[in-house]
């Protein structure tokens, strides 16, 4: 099976090509259609499994032919539990970015660092990588808005809540609208991530590495 067969288009398939990734790996193999069916998805993968890609391939194939986001509003979120992740799945966005069509605009956000040119880079985000203090810092500054949020990325969820970010991401879902597309990726599957599959995603692919 090849990216191509997967459903990816063929600018993104170049780029692929260019990273020198042969054919994909078992995890993008069961996203990549799930995630552009516009199905939740539940999956068990550890870092090196090549998670990353399985789910950012599909959020960029969906973005082409979408019009330029002129607003405060994100249609995708992907949150993260520290600074190190958003800087990596950020990167993952940027080298695919470079040869597609309709260029994702995407921010990576989290604390540490001062908040106003994180602000001010923000209007028209396609794409928002984000830990959670820093994105509620951002909406309780009404920076962003999540009322119009597509698809929302969960990754690694058992370490975000072993981090203590349970209350920021209760806080964080309920500010969504009901009708979206949820992703979820852990390494673990300990009963707070159970319970929290359970509240967030609705009839999941389940995908186990
Ligand atoms: P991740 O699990 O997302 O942290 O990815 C682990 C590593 O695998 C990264 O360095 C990716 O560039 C690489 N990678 C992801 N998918 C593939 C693939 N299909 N073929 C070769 N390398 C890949």
């Amino acid at each position: 099976m090849t990216f191509s067969e997967l459903g990816l288009s063929a600018d993104l398939v170049s780029a692929i090509q260019k990273l020198a990734y042969s054919h994909p790996y078992p995890v993008q193999l069961e996203a990549i259609p799930a995630i552009l069916q516009k199905n939740d998805v539940l999956g068990i993968a550890q870092t090196g499994s090549g998670k990353t890609a399985a789910y950012v391939l599909p959020i960029l194939e969906s973005l082409q032919g979408k019009s330029i986001n002129k607003s405060r509003s994100i249609p995708i979120l992907i949150l993260v539990p520290t600074r190190e992740l958003a800087a990596q799945v950020f990167e993952v966005i940027q080298t695919f970015n470079t040869s597609i069509q309709r260029k994702a605009k995407s921010i990576a956000v989290y604390g540490g660092v001062s908040i106003n040119p994180q602000m001010m880079k923000l209007n028209g985000t396609d794409i928002l990588v984000a830990t959670p203090g820093r994105l509620l810092d951002l909406l309780s500054k009404n920076a962003i808005s999540l009322a119009q949020l597509e698809t929302l990325v969960l990754d690694e969820a058992d370490k975000v809540l072993n981090l203590g970010f349970k209350e920021e991401v209760d806080e964080i879902l309920s500010r969504l609208p009901s009708k979206r597309q949820n992703i979820l990726f852990s390494a673990t599957m300990e009963d707070s991530v159970l319970t929290l599959i359970d509240k967030l995603l609705k009839n999941p692919v389940r995908i186990e590495i």
